[in-house]
């Protein structure tokens, strides 16, 4: 039997100050589309915003549905959508954010699994890494790729060596 132990590399950063004026700007589009999530049922709004190779923010939060499975994430609307209209720019940032009647969780919110593998196939098919910034009230969480989120992942090559 061998044992493996998976690391990844995941940076916390105290303010929204300590980024860039650009990465900033993202940051405070996933906060502002955060409160217009159709959260009806849970009513934890989600926010998020990528940042495309050509300066473009497309935003998106979650868009829940009474029949459960038709709702989709914040991550995924936008990740989505900015590939349905931009298929050919790769996406070097996606912020998240979320949280409850205007106040921001206090942890950082991780994107889920289903968000975590679409994020992944992004970033492959354009073969450069995507920056993930994810905000908390205190503290803000970073990493310089979706891989990090995401080790062992599904992998549809699996029959090629
Ligand atoms: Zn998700």
């Amino acid at each position: 039997m061998k044992q493996y132990e998976i690391k990844i590399n995941l940076q916390e950063y105290q303010s929204v100050e300590d980024f860039t004026d650009e990465e900033q700007t993202v940051i405070k589009s996933a906060l502002e589309t955060k409160d217009k999530a159709y959260a009806k049922y849970s009513h934890f709004k989600v926010g998020a915003a990528v940042l495309l190779e050509n300066g473009e923010i497309i935003t998106g939060n979650n868009q829940e549905n009474a029949a459960f499975p038709s709702g989709l994430c914040a991550e995924r609307v936008a990740l989505f959508y900015a590939n349905a209209q931009f298929p050919d720019v790769p996406i070097s940032l996606l912020v998240v954010a979320a949280g409850q009647n205007d106040v921001l969780t206090y942890e950082p919110a991780t994107p889920c699994g289903a968000c975590r593998q679409v994020m992944l196939e992004t970033e492959l098919r354009f073969d450069k890494p995507i920056k993930i910034i994810m905000v908390g009230q205190n503290k803000i969480f970073v990493l310089n790729s979706v891989k990090e989120l995401l080790p062992l992942s599904f992998n549809p090559d699996l029959l090629s060596e």
